[in-house]
């Protein structure tokens, strides 16, 4: 069995309300999660939502107002954060203007009495793992991107068994950001430490992390990893907040096993894997579906898509054929937006219900395959469909 490394129960963080008023302001409401050893585990929710106030609940810079943190098994109520084996990065780095870089790297040895040579080489090491050199520049005189490796390092260098990355990347810009992550990964899997990682960048999040807490208004509505998180959403917000997804409003049917049946506007019955939790029949429910996981498909079949398309169309015609969990519905193209790799298309079904479709563009072809107005017909397997309750 996996050991635990954080543990969380039934946290809450209420802070004074504003001058004035009586009303606290809850800002983590009774969260309760486990994290384990050697996992690169992602906060990830708007801003707002509380991840930052849990980052430094478990590091000890704030108490909980009530609820238990335990790290390693041991309960750490009133442990100062130098007393904890966890270390900090910032997303504004805190470094010490007037020291050098390796003396930021050093200061936290120092303070805890580690002998000055040997303070000296282990800084050097960690200052190496983050491919940094320039050991007597001042923070000023580095860039961004230097500086989050100096903030790095300098958390490093304790051995801690947890850190805790408050969006680290954030200041950076775009390729330094991928480059950043990329390192960043690849430290974790060779040190095997635990990683907490705040974030509110989704993308960053299902990239990097082994399991994701998507939170939101204190709350954590989902843990789990980036797979289970995109592609099995269990509520509403999650599914939005984690890339784009059409959400279609219908009247649940039948509910039949794995299979529900929802009737949208124009009596145009679809399917969908039924959400966990019982809703009655003739309710009014969601489904929820990616934009990538419906197919168009013209209303004759593939082969007036010309020659070279017909060999793997109508073997996917086949397949499309053979599937007994579908739907495959009549539609009308009322939107076509080339986006270079994909054209991203609105498509019309039953009376009202538009779904955003991605379609992968193959080859140099510089226009859409659909065009305004033309009737297709879409199709998806029901497991990639779901009712959401929430
Ligand atoms: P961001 O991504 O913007 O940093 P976050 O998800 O990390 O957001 P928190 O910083 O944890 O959110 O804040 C959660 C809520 O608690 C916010 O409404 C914030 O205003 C409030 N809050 C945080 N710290 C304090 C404090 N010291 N006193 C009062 N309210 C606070």
């Amino acid at each position: 069995m996996r050991q635990v490394s954080i543990e969380l129960k039934n946290v809450i963080k209420e802070f004074p309300g504003a001058r004035g008023t009586d009303s606290a302001m809850r800002a983590v409401d009774n969260i309760s999660l486990q994290i384990y050893e050697g996992e690169f585990f992602a906060l990830l929710g708007p801003s707002g939502c509380g991840k930052t106030t849990t980052l430094r609940m478990i590091a000890g810079f704030e108490e909980p107002s009530s609820g238990e943190i335990l790290i390693r098994g041991k309960a750490v109520h009133g442990v100062p954060p130098f007393h904890r084996p966890v270390n900090t990065v910032f997303q504004d780095y805190a470094l010490f203007p007037h020291m050098s870089v390796l003396e930021n790297v050093m200061f936290g040895l120092e303070m805890a009495n580690v002998d000055k040579k040997e303070a000296r080489d282990r800084a050097v090491a960690a200052l190496e793992m983050v491919r940094l050199t320039q050991f007597d520049r001042k923070p000023r005189q580095l860039s961004g991107g230097q500086q989050q490796r100096v903030a790095l390092a300098r958390a490093l260098v304790k051995k801690p068994t947890v850190l805790l990355l408050d969006e680290p990347l954030g200041a950076l810009d775009l390729k330094l950001r991928k480059d950043m992550q990329y390192e960043l990964m690849s430290m974790q899997s060779n040190l095997k430490i635990t990683f907490v990682y705040v974030t509110h960048d989704q993308e960053e999040a299902l990239t990097m992390c082994d399991r994701i807490a998507v939170m939101d208004k204190g709350t954590v509505l989902q843990v789990g990893s980036p797979a289970d998180i995109y592609e099995t959403p269990t509520s509403r917000f999650v599914a939005d907040f984690i890339g784009e997804t059409n959400f279609i409003q219908g009247k649940l049917m039948t509910v039949n096993g794995k299979k529900a049946v929802v009737r949208l506007a124009g009596d145009v019955d679809i399917e969908a894997v039924p959400d966990a939790e019982t809703v009655p029949l003739e309710s009014n429910v969601t489904v929820a579906i990616r934009p990538e996981k419906i197919t168009i498909i013209p209303e004759t079949g593939f082969s007036e898509m010309g020659s070279g398309a017909k060999v793997a169309t109508s073997e996917m015609m086949a397949a499309i054929n053979n599937e007994p969990n579908k739907t495959f519905v009549n539609g009308v193209i009322t939107f076509a937006n080339y986006i270079g790799t994909d054209t991203r298309y609105t498509v019309r079904i039953g009376e009202s219900t538009n779904l955003i479709v991605r379609v992968q563009n193959f080859g140099n072809r510089q226009e859409s395959t659909y065009k305004n107005g033309q009737q297709v017909r879409v199709f998806w397997t029901t497991d990639s469909a779901r009712v959401l309750a929430h």
